[in-house]
C-alpha cells in the first residue's frame, strides 16, 4: 500500500483524525511524534515509585456534553465516574469552586437561598458594563470585585502572565457560577477519567493495520511532499518557522511532591493568592478513587510563558495573537497541501471532547468532499 496521508502529532486530533481516515478511505496513514510517547499533553503514565497513574502533562478529567463523543470515548476505554471537585486555598480559608451557593454564603457569611444569593450577586456586580469586553469585565458585572480579586485576579495573572483585562472573556466563561450547591466543576453531562488511563486510549485508537506511527520523529518540511495530504497538529506558527512572529501560548512546570498517605485530600487545590508562586497542586491518587496506594504524588503547577525548547500548551488568544493568527491563517489558505489541527494548529483552547469532535467533524468533511 502506499503511503497517503501524514500526519504529525499523535495526540487527540491526529489520533482520532488518522482513525477515522484508514477506516473511511483504506488509505495508509503515517503518524509522526517527536516525543517518546502517545497521547501529547494528554499522555499518562504510571509512577515507578508509587504506582500511582500520573496525568503528566498536568489534570485531564474528560467531560463533554457531546453523545457522539462520550460514545467514541467508551468504544475505547472503561470509564469511572468521577466528579472534579476543586478548592480554593485563599487568605481567608478554603473554599468551593466553581463560585457555587456554599462559596458565596462561608466567603460572606450569609444563609442565602438561590434567589437571594442571585439578588446578592446582582447588587455586588457592575451594572455599568454591558457587554462585557474581557475577563476582567466579565468577572465584574457578574460577581463583583471581592470575589474576583480572590478567586480570579491572581490566579489568572499567573495562569496567563498578563492582567486578565487583556484576555477575552471566553477565558472566565468556561467557568460557571451556581446558585445551588452544586460543586462540580464542569456542568457537562457526561464525566469519567479512563481506567487505565488516556495514553491506553490513544493507543487503542491507533491500533489499525492501516497506521503506522513513529515516535521519536521530528516533523521536517521535506516529508510533505512524499504524502497525498499532511495534518499537521503542532503550533501553526512553528510550522511556518515564525515567519510572521510568534504566537503567544503558556507552559506549565511541574514540581513533583512524593509522600505517604495522602497529601492534601483532594484531586486539586488552587491557589489563588498571588503571594503564593504557583496556581495549582494536584494529587493524582484522587483522579483514581477506585485505586488504592500507600504512597502518593503530588504537582506544584506553575506557569510561564512558553520559549524555546518548550512544550506550548495553552494559547494565549491576546488581541495581538488573533491579529498575526488571521495572517497565518492567509499564509495557511496558500496550502492545500496541508490542513492543521487541533489547540496548536487552530490556535484554539480546546478540551478533549472538543478535540476529538472537530477531529470527527473534520473526517466527515474530508471523506464528504473527496
Ligand atoms: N480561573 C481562576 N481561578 C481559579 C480557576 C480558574 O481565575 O481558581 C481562571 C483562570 O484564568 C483559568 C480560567 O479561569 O485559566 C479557566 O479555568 P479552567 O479551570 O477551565 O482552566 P484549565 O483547567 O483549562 O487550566
Amino acid at each position: 500500500m502506499t503511503k497517503h496521508y501524514l500526519i504529525v502529532g499523535a495526540g487527540f486530533s491526529g489520533a482520532v483524525l488518522a482513525r477515522e481516515l484508514a477506516e473511511r478511505t483504506g488509505k495508509h496513514v503515517t503518524v509522526i511524534d517527536e516525543r517518546a510517547h502517545l497521547a501529547g499533553n494528554c499522555h499518562t503514565r504510571r509512577d515507578s515509585v508509587s504506582g500511582v497513574m500520573l496525568h503528566q502533562y498536568g489534570p485531564h478529567i474528560f467531560h463533554t456534553n457531546s453523545g457522539r463523543v462520550w460514545e467514541y470515548a467508551n468504544r475505547h476505554a472503561k470509564f469511572y465516574p468521577f466528579v472534579n471537585r476543586v478548592k480554593a486555598v485563599t487568605k481567608r480559608g478554603v473554599f468551593t469552586l466553581p463560585v457555587n451557593l456554599l462559596t458565596i454564603n462561608q466567603f460572606f457569611n450569609k444563609t442565602f437561598r438561590p434567589d437571594e444569593a442571585r439578588e446578592f450577586l446582582t447588587t455586588l456586580g457592575d451594572a455599568s458594563i454591558s457587554e462585557p469586553q474581557n475577563f476582567e469585565e466579565q468577572a465584574l458585572k457578574f460577581i463583583g470585585r471581592e470575589l474576583y480579586e480572590t478567586f480570579f485576579h491572581g490566579y489568572t495573572k499567573k495562569q496567563w502572565g498578563c492582567e486578565p483585562r487583556e484576555l477575552p472573556a471566553s477565558v472566565l466563561k468556561r467557568l460557571p457560577v451556581r446558585f445551588s450547591y452544586d460543586d462540580n466543576y464542569y456542568a457537562d453531562r457526561h464525566q469519567g477519567i479512563p481506567e487505565e488511563g488516556y495514553t491506553a486510549i490513544v493507543e487503542k485508537i491507533l491500533a489499525h493495520p492501516n497506521i503506522s506511527v513513529r515516535l521519536h520523529t521530528a516533523f521536517a518540511h521535506e516529508m510533505i511532499g512524499h504524502y497525498a495530504h499532511t495534518f499537521y497538529s503542532g503550533t501553526i506558527d512553528g510550522f511556518f518557522n515564525h515567519q510572521l512572529g510568534r504566537l503567544g501560548y503558556r507552559t506549565m512546570i511541574f514540581e513533583r511532591v512524593d509522600a505517604d498517605g495522602d497529601y492534601q485530600g483532594n484531586a486539586v487545590l488552587n491557589y489563588p493568592d498571588t503571594a503564593v508562586p504557583y496556581t495549582r497542586i494536584h494529587e493524582h491518587k484522587h483522579f483514581a478513587p477506585w485505586e488504592e496506594h500507600a504512597k502518593t504524588v503530588a504537582f506544584r503547577e506553575y506557569s510561564k510563558e512558553t520559549a524555546d525548547g518548550d512544550a506550548p500548551f495553552y494559547p494565549k488568544n491576546l488581541p495581538a495573537d488573533r491579529q498575526r493568527y488571521q495572517e497565518y491563517l492567509q499564509l495557511a489558505a496558500h496550502r492545500k497541501d496541508v490542513t492543521f489541527i487541533g489547540r496548536l494548529g487552530t490556535y484554539r483552547y480546546l478540551d478533549m471532547d472538543t478535540t476529538i469532535a472537530a477531529a470527527l467533524t473534520l473526517a466527515d468533511e474530508y471523506c464528504r468532499r473527496r
